[in-house]
């Protein structure tokens, strides 16, 4: 890793994005390929390829003990030292270098790194963890050590983006830049393209199943009128507020992965049986929702609804899931877009294309449904007779448990009016706006264009008060830009919700002079402050949750503005909280 941390330390020092991705070619070419595979993950500021699910659950805090003991520093020297640095890969070097401890050092290639990557990864246990990452960066040189936190806490902070690393990738091998683009987003990993690359096979490139790719993303529109200056005939569909998942479908062998790419399979059984038996080999976009499928809900009408993200949650993050919750708590596959169909990937064919093809593939798919408990329809009727001949056990549970894979309804509208029809009957459906696509565009993975646009419902804002702060990330790292908040219990503040982001740089240079100054408690990483500030938060919807003390979460909290005008005492009360939750009729 000396060459590695060489290399990036001379990345770091200009700032002209050719003189880095010259720098970065030179190095990768100098090395074997294997090492280089490795080294090009590690610059795009990640332990592992994006399409894996392994992720190192090393936080900074354990990052910081780590470095604190082997400097045989104490706590507040470190403190001292990030707030000189601003950065924890550059206090392990500057620490580690002023102390005696060069015993046991052992070079380690990036392969080699890697493979401690993966152990520590593995390992159960913050304590078994923490060995493991005391003992990667004991064998480190100071240097090594400062592009190993770097790597590990996902952010090296030399100026370069996965972007540049495929532009050195080009300049390096030839190929051209389009080509290493296109295969790193099939791919989705920058190591196996470089591979490719270096044996000048890019065009073989192909997207395999049960790799996910990235997802396209929407961008805000402020209106009905806006959404309709990028195109004139807008498609329109309900913006569901559940969990956006690719299916990866081959027969009865399914995955299911989420917009971070992390699977998620175990916890949608009934999906994984659902979406198999699709004829062809396919991925899917879509979100996966609460569903309600009772005949006597009134917003239900035929098709039954999606139910608030707070319904959900009680399904995420479980290894195993009992037929009892999936009996309470019964989901739904809203499936919008197809990406890949039989050995074909699709992705710059124009959506009307796609969704032919989308709506194709479900209804090949109800024909050939022999037995398995799935709906392609989100019709009521479950036709059990017929399934029972086929698989009676199966059969019996969909009479109470709804298994659905269903077409998310497509409107369309070419005036405002319209839209706000359309906008009025998804909340009427108690969903969260609508997602507005051009008809031509093609599926544009990993990117924010104008081709799909979002128009969400103006919530509730909170006015809560900073208890704790903690040092940012990335940009904000040496600044205390990350907020924990809380709102009023009596005359107690209960905490509920931590927001980093929505200030800017100045107000967040401003707040961190005040909150050193006003700080009651100096954790290190973590300080707890006095409860004086006041900020307006915007957030998506409440959850009950037990990890602050006011029994409930918001979900992507974001700062609206600082509330200066405001006073702690103003600020919003639990009781507004309870308020808000129940009217999200969850
Ligand atoms: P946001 O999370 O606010 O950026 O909105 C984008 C998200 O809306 C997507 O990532 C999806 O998870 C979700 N979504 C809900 N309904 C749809 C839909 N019909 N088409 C595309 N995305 C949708």
């Amino acid at each position: 890793m000396r060459r590695f941390a060489e290399t990036a330390e001379r990345i770091a020092a200009t700032t002209k994005k050719l003189e880095k991705t010259a720098l970065l070619a030179e190095y990768l070419t100098a090395v074997p390929v294997e090492e280089a595979a490795v080294a090009a993950i590690f610059f795009s500021g990640r332990p592992f390829p994006v399409w894996e699910e392994t992720t190192l659950q090393v936080g900074g805090s354990m990052l910081w003990r780590a470095v604190a003991e082997l400097a045989g520093r104490s706590e507040p020297e470190l403190a001292e030292s990030y707030r000189a640095h601003g950065d924890l890969g550059a206090v392990a070097a500057d620490l580690l270098s002023r102390s005696e401890q060069v015993a046991g050092r052992r070079p380690r290639t990036p392969v080699e790194t890697q493979q401690m990557f993966r152990e520590i990864a593995a390992a159960r246990g913050t304590a078994a963890k923490a060995g493991l990452v005391r003992s990667l960066l004991g064998a480190a040189s100071p240097l090594e050590a400062k592009y190993l936190v770097k790597v590990m806490t996902g952010d090296l902070r030399i100026g370069l983006k996965e972007s540049l690393v495929e532009e050195a990738i080009a300049k390096a091998y030839g190929g051209g830049l389009p080509l290493v683009q296109r295969a790193n987003m099939l791919l989705g990993d920058i190591g196996e393209t470089l591979k490719l690359a270096a044996q000048s096979r890019l065009e073989q490139a192909r997207m395999r199943l049960f790799h996910p790719i990235g997802f396209m993303l929407a961008s805000p529109a402020q209106s009905a009128e806006e959404a309709l200056v990028y195109f004139e005939n807008a498609w329109v569909e309900d913006k569901y507020d559940g969990i956006r998942s690719q299916a990866h479908c081959s027969g009865r062998i399914v995955r299911l992965f989420s917009r971070t790419r992390d699977e998620i399979t175990e916890s949608f059984p009934e999906l994984r049986q659902a979406l198999g038996g699709l004829a062809k080999d396919v991925i899917l976009d879509g979100e996966i929702v609460a569903w309600s499928y009772l005949a006597d809900d009134p917003l239900a009408g035929t098709s039954g609804r999606a139910l608030p993200f707070s319904a959900l949650q009680q399904r995420l993050g479980r290894k195993q899931v009992s037929e009892e919750l999936m009996r309470q708590v019964p989901v739904a596959y809203l499936a919008f877009d197809v990406l890949y169909a039989a050995g074909e990937l699709v992705i710059d064919r124009p959506l009307v294309e796609r969704a032919r093809l989308l709506n194709q593939l479900l209804s090949e798919k109800e024909r050939t449904e022999s037995g398995a408990a799935a709906r392609l329809t989100a019709s009521h009727s479950d036709g059990s007779q017929e399934k029972l001949a086929f698989d009676e056990a199966a059969a019996r549970r969909q009479e109470s448990v709804a298994v659905l894979v269903i077409r998310a309804p497509v409107f369309h509208g070419s005036t405002p009016d319209e839209l706000k029809q359309l906008f009025d009957a998804a909340q009427a459906r108690n969903n969260e706006g609508l997602m507005i696509k051009d008809p031509q565009s093609p599926y544009t993975p990993g990117r924010r264009g104008k081709s799909w646009l979002k128009l969400k419902r103006e919530l509730a804002t909170l006015d809560v008060v900073v208890t704790a702060v903690e040092y940012g990330h990335g940009r904000r790292i040496g600044v205390l830009s990350d907020y924990t908040f809380a709102v009023r219990d009596g005359d107690q503040l209960v905490n509920i919700g931590k927001a980093y982001s929505g200030l800017t740089d100045r107000e967040i240079a401003d707040m961190t002079r005040w909150f050193l100054e006003h700080t009651l408690e100096d954790q290190g990483f973590r300080r707890i402050v006095k409860p004086e500030v006041v900020l307006e938060v915007a957030f998506n919807n409440i959850m009950k949750s037990t990890r602050h003390n006011s029994g409930y979460a918001l979900r992507f909290p974001r700062i609206v503005r600082l509330r200066s005008d405001k006073l702690p005492q103003e600020a919003d009360t639990v009781e507004r909280v309870r308020e808000i939750y129940a009217r999200q009729g969850a």
